[in-house]
């Protein structure tokens, strides 16, 4: 499995708004994809627009596979593809490799990079950025923790549905890398509402301020793509406060047991929860402008 250009087999597990365009940049680069979606529909959707197979069972899907995918939700939807019921591992041949795209906590991932070992099989943990769009485009930023040797034998997968990938070291190391990627992403969020509510209090003109600004040292990917969206009060888009409480919190912990002190992060969390509380967890990380243009009992 080695040559860039020889087509591989490849299972890919979980084809939500993540999962769902990755697997099709890979079936599109030739590979001969086997998709697995615990509702069925979506395998049946994917099949629509993209050469493949499905299954009826992540263990179905990984038979006889080079290289099985997963992008689920969290960590214990991971368990469940790998060493759950049906789970991938129980089929995966020897030498082949699993791609984890989820985003998770780092001890998930060398946990079951442990039991995959074991069976002789091969382990990335390789959570991404760059959301839905990022995904649709084939532009993700991927973040690769594993062995050197499984990270060369599937880098040129990656490549397919990434602008940018980084191995960063063992297993584990990507979800590092995610982490600190969520942190700042915390904190940006957190400053740009704040900074828009403090510019629309003062009767300034949000949109002109956001084009001097943004061309200076205020300049962030959610100011390019967020601001306008912010100021107009629009969320129903982009990557939930749901998903993001759940990476949060796999922060907040790994900060725990390091000894990492994060109060910003932490007060941001705090203040996600309040949008969640108030119906919002399907909403936009940009939300959080929401709590200081209505903030809760005024
Ligand atoms: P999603 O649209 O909710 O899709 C999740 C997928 O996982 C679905 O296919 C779902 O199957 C499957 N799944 C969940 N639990 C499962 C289980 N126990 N067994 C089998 N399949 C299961 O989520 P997403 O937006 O693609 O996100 C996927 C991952 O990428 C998450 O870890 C998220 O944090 C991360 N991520 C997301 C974004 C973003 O902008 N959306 C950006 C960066 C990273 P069903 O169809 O049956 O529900």
């Amino acid at each position: 499995m080695s040559s860039k250009k020889h087509p591989l087999n490849i299972a890919f597990i979980g084809l939500g708004v993540m999962g769902f365009p990755m697997a099709g940049y890979l079936a599109n680069a030739g590979h001969n994809v086997t998709v697995y979606n615990r509702t069925s529909a979506k395998a049946d959707a994917w099949l629509q627009q993209y050469p493949g197979t499905k299954a009826d069972t992540p263990a179905d899907a990984a038979q006889d596979k080079d290289v099985v995918f997963a992008c689920v939700g969290n960590d214990h939807d991971l368990r469940q593809v790998t060493i759950g019921e049906h789970g991938a591992f129980a089929t995966m041949p020897e030498s082949s490799i699993f791609v984890d795209h989820t985003t998770t906590s780092a001890s998930v991932a060398t946990e079951l990079a442990a039991i995959a070992e074991k069976r002789q099989i091969g382990y990335i943990d390789a959570p991404v950025s760059g959301g839905q769009a990022g995904a649709e485009k084939g532009a993700l930023t991927v973040m690769i923790g594993g062995a050197d040797a499984h990270y060369q034998k599937i880098v040129h997968l990656i490549r397919c549905y990434a602008k940018m990938q980084k191995h960063l070291g063992p297993v584990g190391k990507g979800q590092m890398c995610k982490m600190v990627n969520q942190i700042c992403i915390a904190g940006i969020v957190q400053g740009l509402s704040e900074a828009l509510h403090f510019a629309k209090r003062n009767d300034l003109d949000t949109d002109a301020v956001v084009e001097v600004i943004s061309k200076g040292a205020a300049q962030s990917w959610q100011m390019d793509n967020r601001a306008k969206t912010m100021s107009q009060g629009e969320f129903e888009f982009g990557f939930a406060v749901d998903w993001m409480r759940k990476d949060l919190s796999i922060v907040l912990e790994q900060a725990r047991t390091s000894g990492a002190h994060l109060p910003l992060t932490a007060l941001v969390d705090q203040f996600y929860s309040q949008v969640q509380a108030q119906g919002g967890g399907r909403y936009d990380t940009s939300s959080l402008i929401s709590l200081l243009e209505k903030p809760s009992g005024k």
